[in-house]
């Protein structure tokens, strides 16, 4: 645009939609002050999540980590468990160590520089933008879905939007129409237009703010826009949950592990589980039957009895018939024991949970075991006797298995076994919680839904 144009875009969008959002916007907890950490923490909390759930998790965390040195100086478990429940763990990871960075290097105050705060773990440019515009009234752009979508309807932009060159010709569109002084006010009024009137579906063009020189809108196609390419969708995995409460000494507690402290949800902690074998779920199919009954039509078959409310019944196990049960529950038994030394025999399957990264989905079957009867001992006596008698008890199809370690690996004899055993009885990483404890760890969301729902059902039986 040249210089006339962007005068007369200024006028006839940027004006009326700052006047607009002055009038009356959300009360948002965010907005209340124009303090850097505030809206830093929101917009990350805010990234692929909607502000209705944000809004208490915001709260808690400012009560948590009032400043950013507070939150540079928390324990990360505490960190993580004020994030569970919002997802994307990485987001919370990120904040920590980039507010650890902004303690020692920028004197605990958020950077107001381009590449000052660009230098900070987590943050893009949208949030770089986000923060110098809101707090420091710095003329920068915060181009994010919303924006796009709404500038692409102003101006009936056809370029797909998953581009990055669509993104930084948005970005360069955005930062002409930010009238002086006014950043701040002015980006957040255009997020506040897309998030409530120029909505991904339906657009409200008549209370619209600009609606009458919206080209998308004159064209009758503000819905065809914005323009996006399809994303690949995430890639299935079948996974075997082993779901085990403790005997003896143990009664009462659930045996769940902590993550490796590199990769995907680092360091938290979840229920055993192994990726099953490509197919191995597959087939044998009969809903009217066994366990999958159970997920059919609850109160049939021997899974009801223990089936917890308030869970799907989609997924890889509800479509799969009793001798896939056990397949999985056999090659989780064996895989668990050969690869991590835990002794469990799996005993029915209980539900069937889903969780989706941007990259992956985890189609979770999740099985009731008991501890074989000298669980702790492990890598002796323990481990043979949960992989012989998985083998036996359900055909030996885990022996069969295709995986390679670490991804739910094939039972066996395997390499590095001897290393992964703990003292104490239990394989490292592994540990015996109380529900009381379990409410103290930091768990994905799945494995939240999954022990709830176990809870809600053992309760319903009392
Ligand atoms: S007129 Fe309709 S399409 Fe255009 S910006 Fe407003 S809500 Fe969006």
């Amino acid at each position: 645009m040249d210089k006339q144009q962007e005068e007369l875009a200024q006028e006839r969008f940027s004006l009326p939609l700052l006047t607009w959002y002055k009038a009356g916007n959300r009360d948002l907890p965010w907005r209340r002050s124009r303090n850097p950490y505030h809206i830093w923490v929101s917009e990350i909390m805010l990234q692929q999540t909607r502000v209705e759930t944000v809004i208490p998790f915001f709260n808690r965390f400012m009560e948590l980590f009032p400043t950013v040195d507070k939150l540079a100086d928390a324990p990360e478990e505490q960190v993580l468990k004020a994030w569970e429940g919002l997802g994307y763990y990485s987001r919370a990871r990120n904040l920590q160590a980039a507010a650890r960075d902004v303690r020692d290097h920028f004197g605990g105050v958020v950077p107001h520089t381009p590449e000052g705060i660009a230098s900070l773990k987590g943050v893009g440019p949208y949030t770089a933008g986000a923060i110098m515009s809101i707090a420091y009234n710095l003329p920068e752009p915060a181009v994010d879905g919303n924006v796009m979508r709404v500038l692409s309807r102003y101006f009936l932009l056809e370029e797909d939007i998953a581009k990055p060159s669509t993104r930084i010709g948005i970005e360069k569109l955005a930062r002409s129409l930010i009238p002086e002084s006014e950043a701040g006010g002015f980006n957040q009024a255009l997020m506040e237009l897309g998030a409530t009137i120029c909505t991904p579906k339906s657009p409200h063009c008549l209370p619209c703010p600009v609606m009458e020189h919206c080209a998308a809108r004159l064209a009758g196609r503000a819905e065809e826009l914005p323009l996006k390419a399809k994303a690949k969708p995430p890639r299935p995995e079948h996974r075997a949950v082993a779901l085990v409460e403790g005997t003896g000494a143990n009664a009462g507690r659930i045996l769940v592990r902590q993550r490796p402290v590199e990769g995907l949800l680092a360091r938290m902690w979840e229920l055993p589980h192994v990726q099953l074998p490509e197919g191995l779920l597959a087939g044998g199919g009969d809903a009217g039957d066994g366990i999958s009954a159970a997920a059919a039509s609850p109160g049939r078959g021997r899974g009801a009895a223990r089936r917890p409310r308030g869970l799907a019944a989609a997924g890889s196990g509800a479509a799969a018939g009793p001798e896939a049960h056990g397949r999985a529950m056999g090659f989780l038994a064996a895989a668990l024991a050969a690869e991590e030394g835990a002794a469990v025999l799996p005993v029915e399957w209980l539900m069937d949970a889903e969780h989706l990264f941007s990259h992956i989905r985890w189609d979770l079957a999740v099985y009731r075991c008991r501890p074989a009867p000298d669980f702790g001992a492990v890598g002796t006596a323990a481990q043979g006797y949960a992989a012989a008698e998985s083998a036996a008890w359900y055909g030996g199809a885990a022996a069969d298995s295709a995986v390679p370690m670490g991804q739910g690996a094939a039972p066996g004899a395997a390499p590095g076994m001897a290393q992964s055993r703990g003292s104490g009885g239990l394989p490292p990483r592994y540990r015996w919680m109380s529900w009381e404890e379990l409410d103290q760890l930091a768990f994905p969301n799945v494995f939240l839904r999954i022990l709830k729902a176990y809870r809600e059902g053992i309760q319903g039986q009392q």
